[in-house]
């Protein structure tokens, strides 16, 4: 990626939130407009802002107002417990990293976006010179910085945001402004997809059926996957996944989910997706299995650790394998959704105004009224 005007890398920071800070770019300094902006201000508070637009600070910067912006599992980690493991949130922080909008203004170098594109943003914003970067793991970089993480920039629940050209993915025609905001999860579950190896004909289990988990199913179906069996504990979530294709949908807390699938699948799973970070979903992703198996985890635990019971592991020699973000998915994950490849829509369950962005939290955090993925739309 190109350095900034000041040789750094990566765009917004707060300086450019300073008023009649001069304009590298050699603009007359304006009166500042100002825009809405939900801010995280504490354990299960949040409140609406006015804050400067932000400033094209690169040449190669893009501003975008906001036009869908989902609530994510880890925005609401951060909004009930002020963290996620070491990342810890200094008040007042915007979140948000699953958005589109369209492009309101561009720096003097871009030249694959104009104003009125609709795009879809790809949160991780990445050195491109790091040893992660060079062997094409721009997800870790070690200079990473992400849309709404905490210590590096702020977040999307704003009325504008400013994201390198390289991060603002125009989308086809004919795709809309809800579909760009899911790209971010769909990407995550392309990734992990793409990470299990070949998964034609290959049955699997996905544990957790949130966006996440709806997301690999998504993508599992267009990579020509076999028998798909999907525990959750939301019945409609369950509803969901036997509408989308799964042979078999159950939940954990009325029955024995893994005697069930094995029941039903005598040679066993060759891949389960961790979608929901828990424990005993580890536990039953292991018995349900199949000698030589691989298990992706993709959810987020919310406590620091877990276990697996080593002899189980062991015997039946299973991979392990995290996924971590989307690495770079979210053009392949915008091109699908355009060629109607992938059909998302049904993942959007709820749709707030960013004045009710702190309802849309505690429908997420409340798991309530069968939610899967809530929108702010603007
Ligand atoms: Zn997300
Ligand atoms: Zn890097």
């Amino acid at each position: 990626m190109p350095p900034n005007e000041d040789g750094s890398a990566g765009t917004p920071r707060p300086t450019q939130f300073l008023k009649g800070r001069a304009n590298p770019l050699g603009e007359p300094v304006k009166e500042r407009r100002t825009m809405k902006s939900a801010v995280l201000t504490g354990l299960r508070k949040m409140k609406l802002v006015e804050r400067p637009v932000p400033r094209l600070i690169s040449r190669t910067d893009v501003l975008v107002r906001m036009k869908a912006i989902g609530v994510c599992g880890s925005d609401v980690h951060y909004y009930l417990t002020g963290r996620i493991g070491s990342q810890v949130v200094k008040y007042p922080f915007a979140v948000g990293h699953e958005c589109s909008g369209i492009v309101e203004s561009v720096g003097s170098s871009v030249k694959s976006l104009k104003p009125g594109d609709l795009v879809a943003i790809e949160p991780a914003i990445n050195c491109g010179s790091c040893d992660q970067c060079r062997v094409g793991r721009p997800h870790t970089c070690r200079k990473i910085k992400f849309l709404g993480c905490p210590g590096q920039i702020a977040g999307c629940l704003s009325e504008y945001i400013v994201m390198p050209e390289a991060n603002c993915i125009k989308m086809p025609t004919g795709m809309t402004a809800e579909q760009g905001a899911l790209a971010e999860p769909l990407a995550i579950g392309l990734y992990a997809v793409r990470s299990a190896g070949n998964v034609k004909d290959r049955n699997v289990g996905i544990l957790g059926y949130g966006p996440i988990g709806m997301s690999v199913h998504l993508m599992l179906k267009a990579c020509g996957v076999g028998r798909v069996y999907v525990t959750d504990k939301i019945a409609e979530r369950l509803k969901l996944a036997k509408k989308t294709g799964a042979v078999w949908a159950g939940n954990p807390d009325v029955l024995e989910v893994d005697k069930a699938i094995n029941g039903k699948e005598k040679a066993q799973l060759d891949i389960v997706f961790d979608c929901c970070g828990k424990q005993a979903a580890l536990d039953q992703a292991i018995s349900i299995l199949k000698p030589g198996g691989k298990l992706m985890i993709i959810g987020i635990p919310t406590v620091d650790r877990v276990s697996f019971k080593m002899e189980d592991l062991r015997r039946k020699e299973i991979t392990l394998q995290n996924v971590r973000r989307q690495n770079g998915c979210d053009h392949d994950a915008v091109r699908m959704i355009g060629s109607r490849k992938i059909r998302p829509d049904p993942m959007i369950t709820h749709r707030f105004a960013l004045k009710d962005v702190k309802k849309a939290f505690d429908v997420v955090a409340g798991y309530r009224d069968g939610v899967m993925k809530a929108l702010i739309k603007m």
